[in-house]
């Protein structure tokens, strides 16, 4: 059989990420519900399913040394980490150079401090991406990049809601992006001069869509989608090369959870209850072990596509 591979990855966005794309006031405290919540959560539920995470982590969170440990711990138990930006600016690519190289460069080193690994892998927030993000990576030596998200789907969605914001006055961070995303490969790549198209530039990991209708398969459209459903989507990914799985912390939390009671209005995937949640991710699990995939770190993913 030819290679089959699944990599599931945890993008590590603090809650105050999400209340910035829906325009709200920033959470009060000094709660991480994602890194005291969701990382053991998310490790265990890994440990069950005997498979490895790659966790991408947002730089100035790990300035708590409570969510600094929580990563040091999980690294500790096999996962890998890659690198989520420093401050996670939605607007990063609007930045300027030598903004998007020093968020690149911290991000790493936040990481490297925390957990005392380097991380081999980048994630831009948002999904977005451009050719000067590419280039920045490459001349730091990143081994892979995994930000490309060429989903129609997903992005009318976005725009739909960022335009929407912007009528109720209430502007959201998030940022509408190049439609030249949605040409790009569905597969692992090396991107060209356009870094939708083909070249031999970066090893570029898209995020997994279906075969048919670019369909979404994050965690977030299968848990709106619960078990029986994400088993049907899955068979849309099945015979891929890669399935890149791309999880949010936030899809391992409810609204009974501390502090997400807030985004219950504005993020439907928070009523639903974590058991169910872990039954999804089980379902989707079980169905692509069954069809021959090995699961991965995104990191192994990488160096088998080199
Ligand atoms: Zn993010």
């Amino acid at each position: 059989m030819a290679l089959r591979l699944c990599a599931l990855s945890v993008d590590l966005d603090e809650i105050g990420h999400y209340h910035a794309i829906h325009g709200m006031a920033p959470p009060a405290g000094d709660r991480a519900p994602i890194y005291d919540v969701a990382v053991p959560r998310l490790s265990r539920l890994a440990g069950a399913l005997d498979l490895p995470l790659t966790f991408f982590a947002v730089g100035a969170d790990l300035a708590r040394a409570r969510s600094a440990a929580a990563l040091r711990d999980a690294v500790g138990e096999g996962h890998a980490v890659g690198n989520h930006t420093q401050s996670h600016r939605y607007d990063l690519t609007r930045l300027g150079r030598d903004f998007i190289g020093r968020e690149i460069d911290e991000g790493a080193a936040s990481i490297e401090r925390a957990c005392g690994v380097r991380p081999k892998g980048f994630r831009a927030p948002g999904y977005t991406i451009t050719d000067e993000v590419f280039a920045l990576l490459r001349e730091r030596g990143v081994a892979y990049d995994s930000s490309v998200f060429p989903c129609p789907a997903y992005k009318a969605a976005k725009d739909l809601a960022i335009s929407v914001y912007s009528l109720l006055g209430k502007p959201s961070r998030s940022v509408i992006d190049t439609p030249a995303v949605l040409l790009a490969p569905t597969r692992p790549y090396r991107v060209g001069a356009r870094f939708y198209r083909r070249g031999d530039g970066l090893l570029e990991l898209p995020i997994q869509v279906t075969r048919r209708f670019r369909l979404p398969f994050i965690g977030t459209s299968l848990v709106m989608a619960g078990p029986d459903r994400a088993r049907m989507l899955t068979a849309g990914v099945v015979g891929e090369p890669l399935v890149n799985l791309e999880l949010h912390g936030i899809d391992l939390l409810d609204e009974h959870d501390d502090g997400l009671g807030a985004l219950r209005d504005r993020q439907r995937d928070v009523r639903i209850g974590v058991a169910r949640k872990e039954e999804t991710f089980g379902a989707v699990v079980e169905t692509l072990r069954r069809e021959g995939y090995a699961f991965v770190t995104l990191d192994e993913a990488a160096e088998a596509h080199a």
